[in-house]
């Protein structure tokens, strides 16, 4: 065998390694010399429906990156969707490159004619590194995105949605640690004064909790201490702060070991995805701590839900609405925890692969 067949030998075997994986059904690799557009669309499950997930355009440092990036987002496209009670699956797409410098129109619509080739399979929408208006130039060429501006009839900036289904899921852990889900006189630390967090202080405002804050955007802190009354401390202290509640709203992986440790809350609740540094390690480590955690995956689904009511036909009451309905489902999550053992980011996990399995089954007969 040449070297290079050596190599590329090795290059297939570890490409369907890393889809049996995770069980992942298809991915589309897209290539484009003309406008440089060099893009991988993941599709993990579509049992429950069409894969939905954001396009991200990033500079991965190379392309083993970039694969390992879209499996890893994808997969948890299909929990998130499926823990929601949405009929989606999951998916997601990356463009290998410089958001910044490296595109452009032309890029974006030859994205939308690989997006249109697999005829409804999947659903793009903007994600880090791309915009509403970048979803624009896909639309020219495929029907097959949300996400769009509200003045073309999409649901415009998911933010508010998903604070809202962060603030309901922070009520239903409250309702489990205190047996009330009143908010009022609640210290709550928010990591993250952006689109979701200065969102979030919003509604917990209007039921009289108290803040602690931190982010490194000085304008933002402002905003919160004028507006909210919040305390502002430095982005290293919110982990010692006194709050009863700790609602990460800017960073994955920052509940690790260190952190946990150092946290005095009693629920976590917020917005960031992948919180825990490590799922098992750190999510049974809360559970020795008794902290009630709230899975990050279902909490932050109100704009994945604002997106999938744009496309059954856009209307936000619906959107907060369906929304709403985390709260139950966080309810159903402590239980499976509370009977099983599991801690709860297992429990959401275990409750959304029961789902897709569910269905997979009522599918195969008849
Ligand atoms: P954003 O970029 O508008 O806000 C993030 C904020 O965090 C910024 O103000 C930034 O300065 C701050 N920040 C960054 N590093 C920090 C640190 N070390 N300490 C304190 N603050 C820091 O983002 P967003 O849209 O508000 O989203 C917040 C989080 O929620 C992200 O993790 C995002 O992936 C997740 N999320 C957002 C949505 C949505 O609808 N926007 C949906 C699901 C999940």
């Amino acid at each position: 065998m040449t070297e290079v067949s050596q190599v590329k030998n090795q290059l297939s075997t570890n490409l369907f390694a890393n889809l049996t994986e995770h069980d992942h059904e298809q991915i589309l690799v897209c290539n484009d010399n003309h406008t440089g557009l060099k893009a991988i669309i993941a599709i993990h499950n579509t049992v429950l429906g069409p894969g939905l997930g954001g396009t991200r355009m990033w500079n991965y440092n190379n392309e083993s990156e970039a694969m390992k990036d879209v499996l890893r987002l994808s997969r948890g496209m299909t929990y998130k969707a499926s823990i929601s009670g949405l009929n989606l699956g999951g998916a997601k797409a990356v463009i290998i490159g410089d958001a910044k410098t490296q595109k452009s129109e032309a890029l974006m619509r030859k994205f939308g004619r690989f997006v249109n080739n697999l005829a409804g399979k999947y659903i793009t929408a903007e994600d880090v590194g791309t915009t509403t208006q970048d979803m624009e130039y896909v639309n020219m060429e495929t029907d097959n995105v949300v996400g769009l501006p509200e003045s073309r009839g999409g649901g415009g900036d998911p933010s508010p949605v998903t604070a809202y289904g962060v603030y309901v899921g922070m009520k239903a852990a409250a309702k489990k640690r205190w047996g009330t889900d009143s908010l009022s006189g609640k210290k709550v630390a928010v990591m993250g004064i952006g689109k979701v967090g200065i969102h979030l202080l919003e509604y917990m405002h209007k039921e009289g909790a108290q803040f602690y804050v931190s982010d490194m955007n000085d304008a933002a802190l402002k905003d919160a201490a004028n507006r909210f009354g919040a305390t502002v401390v430095a982005n290293d202290a919110i982990y010692d702060t006194d709050a009863d509640i700790f609602a990460p709203c800017a960073l994955g992986g920052i509940i690790n070991t260190e952190t946990i440790e150092r946290l005095k809350c009693q629920v976590i609740a917020g917005a960031a995805n992948n919180q825990l540094d490590d799922e098992d390690i750190h999510g049974d480590m809360l559970v020795k701590k008794d902290i009630i955690y709230a899975p990050d995956f279902l909490i932050n689904a109100g704009g994945l839900i604002n997106v999938y009511s744009e496309w059954t036909g856009y209307n936000r009451e619906n959107a907060l609405r369906d929304t709403e309905r985390i709260y139950e489902t966080l309810e159903s999550i402590f239980k499976v925890s509370d009977e099983t053992g599991l801690h709860m980011q297992a429990a959401a996990t275990h409750l959304a692969e029961k789902r897709v399995n569910d269905i997979m089954r009522v599918q195969s007969k008849i």
